[in-house]
């Protein structure tokens, strides 16, 4: 009797470790902050330590040591003490199909080569608030090697590195907003998921994308214990595209 309780023991933390939805199909979850807010410091990096995660770190590098953004010393501890990946996102937040290609050129060159200064990886750029025209996504591409949208798009290998999808929590949402999304990229076995976090407060203060730190705390919960592996953008499209 005893022998067959240790195998229906064994049986059991087996078929566990197996049916992890996390491990079960590979999809592999990539977690991305943008605009470089402070509390992405306080409130997401204690979490994401628990965890053992890593993030892509978008900022727009001429806000960088202004108030309420993060400061170059916090931007290269992320990164050379915790692994994140740092990514462009323009100087200043600009729309890019406002402005003259000049402009834009002048935005998206100067922001990467303050990363280049930095020494910061530079392979993925963000549009900021999803757009481009044509010819500017030619000018990204002479820099970066990685574009990510705002669009939620499905993706599958080989992935597109030049047009990435990404889910953003909004601060309407509960965690079971970003779970589900995360079950529904399970059902169509997406090779990644990326989810997108941008201020980490409990109270939004005007932004439309704010996570309160516990929902926050719980999305994290969920991703660490259904065992999904958590890589960053450009690691991604390294092994996947
Ligand atoms: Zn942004």
């Amino acid at each position: 009797m005893k022998l067959i309780s240790l195998l229906t023991f064994c049986f059991l933390i087996l078929s566990c470790d197996f049916t992890s939805i996390g491990t079960i199909n590979k999809t592999y979850i990539i977690i991305t902050f943008d605009d470089a807010n402070e509390s992405i410091y306080e409130n997401a990096l204690p979490v994401m330590n628990e965890f053992g995660f890593r993030a892509t770190n978008v900022i727009n590098t001429a806000r960088i040591n202004h108030e309420h953004y993060l400061s170059w010393q916090q931007v290269e501890e992320l990164e050379f003490e915790y692994g994140w990946e740092t990514a462009g996102h323009t100087l200043h937040h600009v729309n890019l199909p406002e402005v003259t290609l000049e402009v834009a050129e002048y935005e998206i060159k100067e922001d990467w080569q303050n990363l280049i200064d930095h020494n910061l990886s530079h392979e993925t750029f963000v549009l900021p608030f999803g757009h481009a025209t044509e010819e500017q996504f030619e000018i990204i591409l002479k820099y970066y090697k990685n574009i990510r949208t705002s669009r939620d798009l499905q993706m599958f290998t080989p992935i597109n590195r030049k047009y990435l999808g990404y889910f953003a929590y909004k601060t309407e949402y509960q965690p079971q907003n970003m779970i589900s999304r995360i079950l529904q990229g399970i059902d169509h076995r997406e090779s990644i998921i990326i989810l997108g976090f941008h201020t980490i407060n409990e109270n939004p203060g005007g932004w439309t994308t704010n996570c309160k730190p516990d929902d926050f705390r719980k999305v994290m919960e969920f991703i660490f214990e259904n065992g999904f592996e958590v890589i960053t953008i450009n690691e991604a499209c390294e092994m996947l595209s």
